[in-house]
């Protein structure tokens, strides 16, 4: 069986869910190898094994952290080039970092690249990926047809499971390329962190928009965001107001999210938010226009005013986890 290199995003060796993702996805097409990049790379091996690797290539080097993607680029080629045959497949999260580094990548091999895919499937002349679009107007399904192909994933698209392999590490030899070192880190500042889940990653994401009123009534969708373990997003009228950080908007000009569950309140449902959300499992809202937008897509609609039901649902989703 074919291997399929997965790109893995992690931590200081702390694996993102995203990756374990991708280790499902890849199960399908082939075998997953994966290639663990930077500080800690070899302290993934555990928790990748467990989730079906049967090889972990690593490097450690500095460059991987002091410099932009390009190292990470020089890093996969050379892997791709120590699978015999070519890999099935490279696969990366869709984050904008591993989005650069696959169209890098794929220029490099002279590949075709499929970027943003929400399934991935076998097919007779190579992986199929489904993708999203015109903001979820249509559904596509597309193969590469030249290389390997090169494909980035969103978070939740498909489940994180246990299947144990060997993930037998092996130490990747990348020589760098002249450019590796052309855009040097020179500072890094930690952002603040909230205790929630990240955006475009978390399970459940609660939006809150123009009808929150104000940046001093959004603590109603943090209770309810925190009540739930989810992440909060924004509609731009939010945003555009001040009332909340632009890192927390979701849609075209924002981040893209696909969660298993969605709640927006007082979110109108406009193309552009729609855009940014429209794929994700369950979509609840509250807004207390009936005729509004969003209440053609949800599979629960709250027609109310949501400084009414948003606080009673938090109530009753912590009194239920009592
Ligand atoms: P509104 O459309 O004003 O809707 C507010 C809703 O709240 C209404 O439906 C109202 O009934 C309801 N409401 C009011 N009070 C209450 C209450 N007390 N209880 C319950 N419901 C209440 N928008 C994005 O979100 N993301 C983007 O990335 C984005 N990109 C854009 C890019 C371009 C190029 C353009 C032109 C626009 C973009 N927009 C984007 C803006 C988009 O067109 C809408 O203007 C925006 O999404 C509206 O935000 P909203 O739904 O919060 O506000």
């Amino acid at each position: 069986m074919a291997e399929v290199l997965v790109f893995v995003d992690h931590v200081d060796g702390a694996v993102r869910k995203p990756t374990l993702e991708l280790l499902t996805l890849a199960r399908r097409i082939g075998e997953p190898v994966a290639v663990a990049l930077g500080s800690g790379a070899s302290d993934t091996a555990a928790v990748l094994a467990e989730h079906g690797a049967v090889r972990v290539l690593t490097a450690e080097a500095s460059e991987f952290a002091d410099y932009l993607v390009v190292p990470k680029v020089d890093a996969l080629q050379a892997a791709c080039a120590a699978v015999s045959p070519s890999p099935a497949a490279v696969l990366l999260p869709s984050s904008a970092e591993a989005k650069e580094i696959a169209a890098r990548l794929a220029v490099r091999i002279g590949s075709g690249i499929i970027t943003d895919a929400v399934d991935l499937e076998a097919g007779e002349q190579g992986p199929v990926a489904t993708q999203s679009a015109f903001a979820a107007s249509y559904t596509t399904k597309s193969r590469v047809s030249k290389g390997i192909p090169v494909v980035t994933v969103k978070p939740n698209s498909a489940p994180v499971e246990q299947a144990p392999a060997a993930g037998a590490v092996e130490t990747l030899t990348v020589s760098f390329s002249a450019q590796a070192t052309g855009t040097k880190v020179v500072s890094r500042t930690p952002r603040e962190s909230t205790g929630r889940p990240e955006l475009t990653e978390a399970a459940i994401v609660v939006s809150g928009g123009r009808g929150v009123n104000g940046a001093e009534n959004f603590h109603i969708i943090e209770a309810l965001a925190d009540s739930l373990g989810a992440a909060v997003g924004a509609s731009r009228a939010a945003v555009d107001a001040g009332w909340y950080p632009h890192t927390n908007q979701v849609g075209q000009t924002g981040k893209s999210v696909s969660p298993q569950l969605y709640i927006a309140s007082g979110i109108s449902g406009a193309i552009q938010h729609r855009a940014g959300m429209q794929t994700s499992k369950t979509i609840v809202a509250i807004n207390k226009d009936a005729e509004a937008p969003i209440f053609d897509l949800v599979d629960y609609g709250v027609v109310g005013d949501l400084f009414n039901v948003v606080p009673q649902l938090t109530d009753e989703i912590t009194a239920r986890k009592g």
